[in-house]
């Protein structure tokens, strides 16, 4: 009998933790690496005439920074003008649903949660809820939207399938070592930078290097460049300005209790292998490898913003992810993906 995904009952990833606390990272910039749906574009060119960029060249619309304080257009210290005055079911739908993310499985919705905000990784939070979640994961006509679907054949490596619940019963242990934070390049079992197909991990860094312009993800991007430069060909590092300094800093103030940066960069892989976006590309221990290339390379960012900025270390660290998350999902990270042979 073939099992098919499902989008219920909704599941909630072991020791996830989430709470808005307005830190205002998610309106300055994440929501451009997000893009726009069509329905989306409709409603915002109906409440204004400059919400909408479109990048030439490009089909994805994104919504418009504001070049001196580079956050959307609609933001302002006291919020979100369209939440304010529309309603918070009138956002865009990156809006709506970050940092949340959903994939069907086998045995039901598995709720994920992206990184690439202070309020995600920093400070004492409550645990994520299906009752939370829920209202940002629906479509306006309250059907849950998955991003991703897994069936029932899982390749553990790319010589051993397993069935959804065996790989379930498995990955609960390499989950339950990532959060505990401790080895995690043991835990993961692999090695960085492995040898790609087609191109080099200089080349990489040079592509990655080139995203000019004033944005927070072009300076992410060059953040990522030169880490990846740094460990693979010992080049001097040329980026220096943090690209959301303004939001980190505002949540180091709140965190008075902090964790070891381990626990945030186990938090993070963790929630890496939970949403199994990963699937899209080949095996778990194919992800494992990138997964092992992500953690070193923000591990050296995190060592650079340690020397750079007298903060806590797990600060570092979650600034560092917040990197390695946005670009990790950038098209040129997508190349690399598909350059990593599968194992
Ligand atoms: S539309 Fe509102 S919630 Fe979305 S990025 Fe802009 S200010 Fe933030």
């Amino acid at each position: 009998m073939t099992v098919l995904a499902r989008r219920e009952p909704l599941l909630v990833r072991p020791g996830a933790r989430f709470d808005c606390v307005g830190d205002g990272l998610c309106c300055s910039d994440i929501h451009a690496v997000g893009a726009l749906s069509e329905e989306d574009c409709e409603m915002l060119s109906v409440i204004s005439e400059d919400a909408i960029d479109r990048h030439e060249g490009e089909d994805a619309a994104v919504l418009m920074m504001r070049s001196d304080t580079g956050r959307c257009v609609f933001w302002s210290e006291q919020g979100c003008a369209i939440h304010a005055k529309l309603g918070p079911e009138m956002k865009p739908t990156p809006c709506i649903q970050f940092p949340y993310a959903l994939t069907a499985t086998p045995a039901g919705g598995r709720i994920s949660t992206q990184h690439r905000c202070t309020c995600r990784t920093l400070g004492p939070l409550p645990p994520v809820t299906v009752e939370d979640a829920r209202p940002c994961l629906v479509t306006s006509d309250g059907e849950l939207k998955p991003e991703h679907a897994v069936l029932d054949d899982v390749a553990w490596s790319s010589v051993e399938s397993l069935s959804f619940a065996e790989y379930a019963e498995r990955e609960a242990g390499l989950i339950g070592a990532l959060i505990e934070g401790k080895n995690l390049t043991t835990v993961l079992e692999a090695q960085p930078f492995p040898e790609l197909r087609d191109t080099t991990w200089s080349e990489v860094a040079d592509e990655l290097l080139d995203f000019h312009g004033p944005s927070r993800a072009a300076a992410a991007s060059r953040w990522f460049g030169d880490a990846i430069g740094f460990l693979v060909d010992r080049r001097e590092r040329t980026e220096s300005q943090r690209p959301w300094a303004d939001a980190f800093e505002r949540a180091g103030e709140r965190v008075v209790d902090p964790v070891s940066p381990n626990r945030v960069f186990g938090d993070w892989l963790a929630d890496e292998i939970w949403s199994m976006r990963w699937t899209r590309f080949g095996s778990l221990a194919r992800a494992r490898v990138e997964l092992a290339t992500r953690l070193a390379i923000a591990r050296r960012i995190a060592g650079w913003l340690d020397i750079s900025t007298p903060k806590q270390d797990n600060i570092s660290a979650a600034e560092a992810v917040m990197i390695v998350d946005v670009i990790g999902t950038s098209d040129p990270w997508e190349k690399v993906q598909e350059a990593i042979p599968n194992i």
